[in-house]
C-alpha cells in the first residue's frame, strides 16, 4: 500500500493535470454519470486488433472520479482486451475492499493510490464510474454492459431534463 501523503499526492496530480483528456475523434465511447455526486465521465477507446491502441477520457466532478478516470487511461494503454479486463477486476476488488487484506497487486501500480476509497463507501461509484465505461466499450460482462447502456440512456434523458432548466451562466 502507499503512504497515505503519496496516494494524496497522485489523485491530487491527475485531478489538476488529467492525461489523455478530451475527444478521440471517430472512437466508440459511452458517458456515465454518478447523480449522488455530480460526477460525469467520457471514456473512448480505440482497439487495433485486440490491443488498446488509445484511450482518452473526459468529464466532470469529484477529485476521485475524475483522478480515477486519468490514472485508468494510462494504466491501460496498449494493454490488450483481456488484461485491461483482468485489471478492472482487480481494481473494482480493490476499491471494494474485497481484495485479500495486506495484498497488493503489482499490476495497480499508480492506482493504488484509490485504495483509501474501500473505506468511503459513498465514493467508490466514483472511482469505478470510468471503469464501468471502459467495461461497457470492451463488452466485458456484457450483463453489466447491458446495464451501462439503460443508465446511459438515462443520463442523457436526464441532461435533456435539464436543459430547459437555467443554468449557473444564464
Ligand atoms: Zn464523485
Amino acid at each position: 500500500m502507499l503512504p497515505e501523503s503519496v496516494a494524496r499526492e497522485i489523485i491530487a496530480s491527475h485531478q489538476q493535470r488529467p492525461r489523455n483528456r478530451g475527444e478521440l475523434v471517430g472512437a466508440p465511447f459511452i458517458t456515465l454519470e454518478n447523480p449522488t455526486c455530480g460526477d460525469r465521465v467520457t471514456v473512448w477507446v480505440q482497439l487495433e486488433g485486440d490491443t488498446i491502441a488509445d484511450l482518452r477520457s473526459d468529464g466532470k466532478g469529484c477529485a476521485i472520479s475524475q483522478s480515477s478516470a486519468s490514472l485508468m487511461t494510462v494504466a491501460l494503454k496498449g494493454r490488450t482486451r483481456a488484461e485491461a479486463v483482468a485489471l478492472a477486476a482487480t481494481f473494482r476488488e480493490m476499491v471494494m475492499g474485497e481484495a485479500a487484506p495486506g495484498r497488493a497487486d503489482p499490476q495497480l501500480g499508480d492506482l493504488m493510490a484509490l485504495s483509501g476509497v474501500s473505506r468511503l463507501h459513498a465514493r467508490r461509484k466514483c472511482a469505478l464510474l470510468p471503469w464501468r465505461a471502459l467495461e461497457g466499450l470492451l463488452g466485458a460482462q456484457s450483463a453489466n454492459a447491458q446495464n451501462v447502456n439503460a443508465q446511459n440512456a438515462n443520463a442523457q434523458n436526464a441532461n435533456v431534463q435539464n436543459a430547459g432548466l437555467p443554468g449557473p451562466d444564464s
